[in-house]
């Protein structure tokens, strides 16, 4: 998202760090995905920004739900989301969820482990489920396959087991892995699904959902394929793979996609030293506290407010916890002048940023978030003349 005078005029006004969210950009996506997918179903992976208000915009606009476990079911009831618009979508369950989920209406779990299966069967009867094939996640930032789903082979025999268990055996879930660069993948996924879907129903097992997952990326430091782009592949690929199947039912379960760039943290510089060789910056944010995801060197676009355009030498830039782990970018080009105090904005970090942040670690407390509403009314309390916040 862009950032703003309103966002300048708090990040020097107010406490740092804080994270703005603009929601106009969670429509527009939502709006796209929806547009780019033939006849799709949207269930926005809640673990990505769990933010009351973007769940209740999203629910005001149709949108359905993935949970990854009983908290964010409760949330998403709480908030008046019909259980017949929320899935189960974690592999890793904990049986009494499965119970408590079925006992409040919801009818769709991922599965990729026979005992998986087993502990659905005892506590959700007549649940559909659907399984989770493993894809080669290599074009992501985020790879989710090693940990998740299986060999098409195997989800043959969960879903057969899942069967022959009473349970509705319905579909097929991927996910190519988070911030995906590359749109062949889902290519790929779609026709080792196909297989599955086949496969099944030459035993009599006729499957219904075709889950595509999340892995949609976010602009960042490096090119993305658009969301009409990815969204052709699947279409085509999906006409040319599971054309055949009657009434086939298409979800798609975004995280990233829906909130990466609705989002701005802003944060300052604490301290800034020269060691040895290494020149370090510190700021009064960092892994433990929305920048979580910088641990596998996931890289955003860092802007140093008014030094934009100042020559940059190689710097280290950390957190302020008192674990080396806090370390956000061990090679980083920023200003040589960067300062204290200065401010640091990283940008389009509306997803799996404050969801990961520690209430309690060393006593630091998570950034703030506000809406740009709320940002603004939180301005006003500072008496600042509404034309030096125009958007
Ligand atoms: C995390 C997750 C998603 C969302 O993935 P993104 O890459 O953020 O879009 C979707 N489905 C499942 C099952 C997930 O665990």
């Amino acid at each position: 998202m862009k950032l703003t005078p309103l966002i300048k005029k708090a990040a020097e006004t107010l406490d740092t760090p804080f994270l703005v969210l603009d929601l106009s950009y969670v429509k527009e996506n939502y709006k796209k995905l929806k547009k780019a997918i033939n006849n799709v179903d949207v269930f926005y992976a809640v673990k990505a920004n769990s933010h009351t208000k973007i769940l209740e915009l999203l629910r005001d606009e149709g949108c359905s739900f993935d949970a990854a476990s009983r908290g964010e079911i409760d949330k998403l009831l709480s908030l008046g989301v019909s259980p017949d618009k929320i899935s189960f979508g974690n592999t890793i369950k904990k049986e009494i969820d499965i119970k408590f989920a079925w006992e409040n209406g919801i009818e769709y779990y991922a599965v990729d482990s026979e005992m998986e299966v087993e502990k659905i069967a005892r506590n959700a009867p007549n649940a559909k489920v659907y399984g989770r094939i493993s894809t080669s996640s290599n074009d992501a930032d985020w790879p989710l396959s090693d940990k998740f789903g299986t060999d098409v082979d195997h989800v043959i025999q969960i879903l057969e087991y899942a069967h022959r268990k009473g349970l509705n055996a319905y579909g097929v879930s991927f996910h190519v892995g988070s911030q995906s660069y590359n749109k062949h993948k889902w290519k790929e996924a779609i026709l080792n699904a196909s297989e599955v879907f086949e496969k099944l129903a030459a035993k009599g097992i006729n499957l219904k959902l075709l889950n595509l997952g999340g892995g949609m990326p976010v602009q960042h430091v490096k090119p993305i394929p658009m969301v009409e782009e990815i969204g052709e592949v699947i279409n085509q690929s999906i006409e040319e793979y599971l054309g055949w199947v009657d009434g086939l039912k298409v979800f798609t379960e975004p995280g990233r996609s829906m909130v990466g760039n609705a989002g701005i943290m802003a944060s300052k510089v604490l301290l800034r030293s020269i060691k040895g060789t290494k020149h370090w910056v510190y700021l009064d944010v960092g892994v433990f506290h929305g920048l979580m995801e910088t641990i596998e060197n996931f890289r955003y676009e860092v802007v140093v407010n008014n030094k934009e355009n100042h020559e940059t030498a190689e710097m280290t830039l950390a957190g302020p916890s008192c674990d080396s782990v806090d370390t956000i970018y061990d090679e980083i080009e920023l200003p040589v002048d960067i300062d204290y105090n200065d401010i640091v904005y990283f940008i389009n970090t509306g997803a799996y940023t404050i969801e990961y942040a520690s209430p309690h670690f060393n006593g630091i407390t998570p950034p703030k978030v506000f809406t740009v509403e709320e940002l603004k009314e939180e301005l006003q309390k500072y008496k600042i003349k509404s034309e030096e916040i125009m958007i």
